[in-house]
């Protein structure tokens, strides 16, 4: 591990709080937070306005070449995306574009144009990194991993809560149900499935608060990266 930077691989699957208990982790410490499955989306939006069918590895792979997948930081600190310099950082938050996420990041080929993307921000800075394949291939040698899990049905029902407050109509037996599906194509595709890496530490928040998950996360953090007080 580098003495200087700090790297924290934050896996699991969709709706778990990922994203939010990263986003907090890295604040706290002042890591930079790395989004990764924006990264997915954002070729997912591509392949959807080309028109190329979800399951359409060729199509998709086809595509590749002419893609410009760049992300960087706004003066709120969010991570925007950028694909062939537009912002679409709104466009990939869709329960369409998930599944679109979902079906491509399944094509090798996708992951490797991805690669280099990831690895390069943990090579410069102290990262919260999330994803499915961050302590297994991503960042294999993180200093910290945490495999954060919960309940298909709790995780549905907060991802609905999230999808309410920007208006979509989406029900709970629809969420829940891509929630599975997803769940189902991450665990069982052949390139990088979803999986605890051997030495992640396993946090399941299905009973925890928000709040109770971010310290929970933090104290690992701490715990690893900052043994009494070093900080
Ligand atoms: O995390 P999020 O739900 O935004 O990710 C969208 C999709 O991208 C996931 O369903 C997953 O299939 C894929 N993904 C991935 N590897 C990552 C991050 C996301 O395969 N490291």
């Amino acid at each position: 591990m580098n003495n200087t930077l700090c790297s924290v691989a934050i896996d699991g699957p969709a709706g778990a709080g990922k994203s939010t208990i990263a986003k907090a982790a890295a604040k706290r410490f002042g890591f930079i937070y790395v989004d990764t499955g924006a990264i997915y989306r954002t070729v997912g939006l591509a392949a959807c306005r080309a028109g190329v069918a979800k399951d359409d590895v060729q199509g998709v792979t086809a595509l590749l070449p002419g893609l410009a997948v760049r992300f960087d930081y706004g003066p709120d600190g969010a991570q925007r995306m950028h694909l062939n310099g537009e912002d679409v950082s709104g466009l990939i938050r869709t329960p369409e574009i998930s599944l679109y996420a979902s079906a491509v990041s399944a094509i090798p080929e996708v992951r490797a144009f991805l690669l280099d993307m990831q690895r390069e921000m943990a090579r410069t800075m102290s990262v919260v990194m999330d994803g499915r394949d961050i302590g297994t291939v991503v960042l294999p040698d993180a200093g910290l991993k945490i495999f954060l899990t919960a309940s298909a049905e709790e995780r549905a029902k907060r991802r609905l809560a999230e999808l309410r407050e920007k208006g979509d109509p989406s029900t709970y037996e629809e969420v829940l149900a891509d929630m599975r599906l997803r769940d189902h194509n991450d665990e069982t595709r052949a390139a990088a499935p979803l999986k605890a890496a051997e030495d992640a530490v396993l946090v399941d928040t299905s009973s925890l608060t928000l709040e109770q998950s971010i310290d929970r996360v933090c104290a690992l953090v701490e715990e690893r990266f900052f043994p009494e007080g070093t900080k």
